[in-house]
């Protein structure tokens, strides 16, 4: 989808319908910041906003997602079309973010399952160490891995520009987090808050 010229017609749109950036944020409870970044073409709408912002700005999610007024007898193709790229980027995404929970269960059984034998089958001193290590190692690269997978899946939103932004690893790896948030530093606007993992635009 081209955000670029998406944007450029939210913001004819806006303007043919003589409303600031400020006044379309007001109606649709977001911030102008979140408006200005869709007219520069960083970011689409998220699925949630397109049919309010549609409605006020008096065009179809057809004609929103094409970047232009869709004439009759494009319609139903430039529909088709949109829908099934905004799928197929939320289905990459869905697929690679349960990728990665996959790959953190089967570490943590496998570092479980290294660890038992090690503990409680009698082996001889060395075994035991070698299982240990390794147990260590498989656990280690299973977090790496089901990281990197994570990160690859959708984006994290700065709760205080709305920027939707992809972390670098490391700062991925050091940021405080829970199952659904992450402590990270938006490379907009600078702030470091709790960013949410949006796997759907
Ligand atoms: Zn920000």
């Amino acid at each position: 989808m081209d955000q670029i010229k998406i944007g450029k017609f939210i913001a004819k749109s806006r303007k043919s319908r003589n409303l600031t950036q400020k006044q379309l944020a007001e109606t649709l409870s977001i911030s102008d910041k979140t408006i200005s970044k869709w007219e520069c073409g960083k970011g689409l709408p998220e699925v949630s906003l397109m049919l309010p912002l549609c409605a006020a700005l008096d065009i179809t999610v057809n004609d929103l997602l094409s970047g232009e007024k869709v004439s009759l007898t494009d319609y139903q193709r430039k529909a088709e079309g949109n829908m099934m790229n905004l799928m197929k980027e939320n289905e990459e995404n869905r697929k690679i973010f349960i990728l990665s929970i996959m790959v953190g269960v089967i570490t943590i059984i496998a570092f479980c399952a290294l660890i038992v034998i090690a503990s409680f089958i009698d082996l001889p001193t060395i075994v035991r160490i070698i299982l240990i290590l390794v147990s260590v190692g498989v656990a280690v690269a299973g977090i790496a891995a089901a990281s990197m997978l994570d990160i690859k899946s959708g984006y994290f939103e700065c709760p205080h520009c709305k920027e939707l932004f992809v972390p670098s690893m490391d700062e991925y790896v050091k940021g405080y987090h829970t199952f659904t948030r992450r402590r990270l530093t938006c490379p907009k606007c600078g702030k470091t808050g709790m960013c949410k993992h949006r796997i759907v635009r």
